[in-house]
């Protein structure tokens, strides 16, 4: 398998390409291997149809899995319908009558089946003239009521069934699928209905009995069955429950196999560290480590005396000090003379990065190089070579340092910020001569619990839990855009007490819809406004990287009293007289990009403000607003941006490797993944390749899902 950060998507081990089984003759003998085309019921038409939905064979079939269920009635022969009861009836229309008595028209149909005759009445059915004709077969439920000895419905339910259609004999819970016009839920029902027995022939358990029994789960064929044949409520709710344990497991196990290969294949520099290093550090932090530091620090100085390379995830809320670990582990990389990259997502905060090592750095030999695209530009073939010497010893940069083709002499240290920010196959591309790096990914918009339990499964997971003493919670206010005065006149209160500000906005320019207000017009507007006679300063995008640097500069030494902004702002300046954050149209940004932003300020002892103007344009918007209100602590926004959101935007792209599944949400899913994880390792201790023959069939699933290599990697 060439990257084990490829994007793949879990399926739960039945897929429509022929298999890679072991053993080939098995595999042809598979049922589920069977094209739809060949199977009873499936026209020639609904093949077609059903492949443009991605269901090929009858493994595709089988889990193509129900939206939802629906109570539905035996069908009732016309002479045994009772008064009064819900009832079922089905019978072919042959009479249909409209009368358009005022005030109540009515439209009224008759149905024969071979016991009797059924009146059907809809007032005001005007519009079923078009629908209901004579010869069709419709299957109706309402409540009866015998007028003139003749049965009655009035206001039935009513659809029209296929004249072959089988008759409903009891009472069932139907699956309802995804359809769509040219294939009903009704039609595939009936399609896995008649397939159903040959595909279960083909699925085989996964896990052992014991293992069932613990989780309280049912087997996985009766789970198939029970998914789309249950014979009540609860049935489907546990067939779910155990599929969706299956798909877990299936990435669980494809994310311990594919760590195990990457820490088997190459083992990382083995570090060393003695008090007198520890000490040489410490005195370049002008403050003492916080407990939460502290911790982190002995967690990443045991990863770097590992040969296992390092795989850690260092989360922490905005302002929490994660750079100091990273700055402790880099100094320790060093002293092993070995190099640290850091790696940042914006020009900007690999700026900041590099200034904050410079000044922590100042008179020491330890070298430090900023890689943007403007410095790689200007010098990139000099630095490019001290790297490759080995005279550099900490590079700092953006993406732009692992797209050229940059070698390292001995890079002992990846150090990644803001890492959802940077594509996971990027980090991949970062090499080094003879071993792997150790990794260690920051992030400051905190992982929520369950994907850092399954996107995350192969890192270890440290968390910064604390801020650094003396801080004060940052007060925030939501202002409607009509009370946008009271935001200026409290930065003009804070500047003249010596403070500074922040004003973000959603766009550089505005877009011509004129709904939203942007950097330049505002810069315009505040400044011979509002916010006349302040130094007022632009940030954004547009300006030339030496042209940012010396705002930030000028804004950093005081020169600047507020900065008009847009979110390049959002990860890393550390300003710590910046007390005020203005964001204008507030309703427009993320849940997790507002918290962000906010975390600009609060970083010295200074009381600060956050001041959302913005109007709650929808639910959405409001309940965004509320909780930034209502809250200060990163998880629990984290937590709320991942319900509003889901998973696939809050990482932005596909690229980061999210997992696709078929059942499972992982933002529901909380204790089944936790047991998932645990039951994985559990089940890899106890057979590392899954060679036992029970694990058969659960291996196929993996290595079909994740390829056979994910088995190279030596153990023992
Ligand atoms: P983040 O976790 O958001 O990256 P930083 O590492 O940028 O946070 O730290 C935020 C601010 O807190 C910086 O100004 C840093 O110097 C300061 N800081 C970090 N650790 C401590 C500490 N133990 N005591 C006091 N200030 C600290
Ligand atoms: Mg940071």
């Amino acid at each position: 398998m060439g990257d084990p950060y490829a994007p793949f998507g879990i399926h739960n081990g039945l897929q429509s390409t022929p298999m890679a089984s072991d053993d080939p003759a098995m595999a042809e003998a598979s049922p589920l291997a069977r094209p739809v085309g060949r199977l009873k019921g499936v026209s020639a038409a609904r093949a077609r149809e059903l492949e443009s939905r991605g269901v090929r064979t009858l493994g595709d079939l089988i889990e193509y899995f129900p939206r939802t269920y629906q109570n539905e009635r035996a069908e009732c022969p016309i002479d045994r319908l009772v008064p009064r009861d819900l009832q079922i009836a089905r019978g072919e229309v042959t009479a249909v009558d409209y009368i358009a008595s005022y005030p109540r028209p009515r439209f009224e149909a008759t149905i024969e089946d071979p016991t009797g005759r059924l009146g059907l009445v809809w007032f005001n059915g005007g519009y079923l003239r078009r629908l209901i004709h004579p010869g069709q077969i419709l299957r109706v439920q309402g409540k009866v009521r015998f007028y003139r000895n003749i049965p009655q419905m009035t206001q039935p339910k009513w659809q029209v069934v296929e004249p072959d259609a089988a008759p409903v004999g009891e009472d069932l819970l139907r699956a309802v699928y995804p359809a769509s016009a040219k294939l009903s839920s009704r039609a595939i029902w009936h399609i896995i209905d008649a397939n159903i027995e040959a595909a279960l022939e083909g699925i085989e358990e996964w896990f052992d009995a014991e293992l069932l029994r613990k989780r309280n789960l049912m087997g996985r064929r009766q789970a198939f069955r029970a998914i789309h044949q249950p014979a009540h409520w609860r049935e489907a709710t546990d067939a779910r429950r155990r599929l969706i344990y299956d798909e877990l497991m299936l990435m669980q196990i494809g994310l311990i196999l594919s760590r195990r290969l990457r820490g088997g294949r190459l083992s990382a520099p083995r570090m060393r560290i003695d008090r007198l290093l520890d000490e040489r550090i410490r005195r370049r932090f002008p403050f003492a480590l916080t407990a939460a530091q502290e911790r982190a620090v002995r967690q990443v100085v045991a990863d770097l005396q590992n040969p296992r390379p390092m795989s850690r995830l260092l989360q922490g809320d905005v302002g929490s000090g994660k750079t100091v670990v990273a700055v402790y582990a880099m100094l320790v990389t060093v002293a092993n003379r070995l190099q640290a990259a850091l790696l940042a997502p914006t020009e900007v905060l690999a700026e900041q990065h590099y200034l904050t090592l410079t000044d922590l750095l100042r008179e020491s030999r330890v070298t430090i190089e900023l890689f943007t695209s403007l410095t790689q530009r200007r010098g990139r073939g000099s630095l490019r070579r001290h790297l490759a010497d080995g005279d550099i010893h900490i590079a700092v940069g953006t993406q732009a340092l692992l797209q050229e083709d940059v070698e390292f002499a001995n890079l002992g240290l990846v150090v990644v910020d803001e890492q959802h920010k940077l594509g996971v196959r990027q980090r991949a591309q970062l090499k080094s001569k003879g071993h792997a790096p150790h990794y260690l990914v920051m992030t400051a918009t905190p992982i929520p619990r369950t994907l850092a339990l399954s996107y995350f499964a192969d890192f270890d997971v440290t968390t910064i839990d604390e801020l650094p003493p003396g801080r004060q919670p940052i007060l925030t206010r939501w202002l409607k855009p009509q009370e946008e005065a009271q935001a200026w006149h409290f930065v003009r209160e804070q500047v003249a007490a010596g403070r500074q500000a922040y004003i973000v906005l959603p766009q550089i320019e505005e877009d011509g819809a004129g709904e939203a207000r942007s950097v330049k017009a505002e810069f315009e507007r505040l400044g011979s406004g509002p916010l006349a006679g302040l130094r007022l300063a632009m940030l954004h995008g547009q300006m030339k990287t030496d042209q940012k640097q010396q705002t930030m500069n000028d804004f950093r030494a005081g020169r600047i009293d507020a900065v008009i902004t847009t979110t390049v702002i959002e990860v890393g300046i550390d300003v710590a007289n910046a007390t005020v954050m203005v964001i204008q149209n507030a309703e427009r940004f993320g849940l997790s990009q507002l918290h962000q932003l906010r975390g600009r300020v609060g970083r010295g002892t200074h009381q600060s403000h956050c001041l959302l103007i913005g109007e709650a344009v929808n639910e959405d918007a409001e309940l965004r607003l509320r909780a930034m209100t209502r809250t200060n602590d990163g998880f629990e926004i984290a937590e709320s941006d991942l319900k509003l959101r889901g998973p696939g935007e809050f990482f932005g792209t596909r690229q980061h490797g999210l997992p696709q599944f078929k059942l499972a949400d992982i933002t529901q899913e909380i204790e089944l993944l936790h047991q998932a994880k645990d039951d994985a390792l559990a089940l890899i201790e106890s057979d590392p390749n899954l060679r036992r023959p029970e694990h058969r069939t659960l291996r196929a699933a993996v290595a079909r899902q994740f390829g056979e290599n994910l088995f190279l990697a030596q153990v023992g």
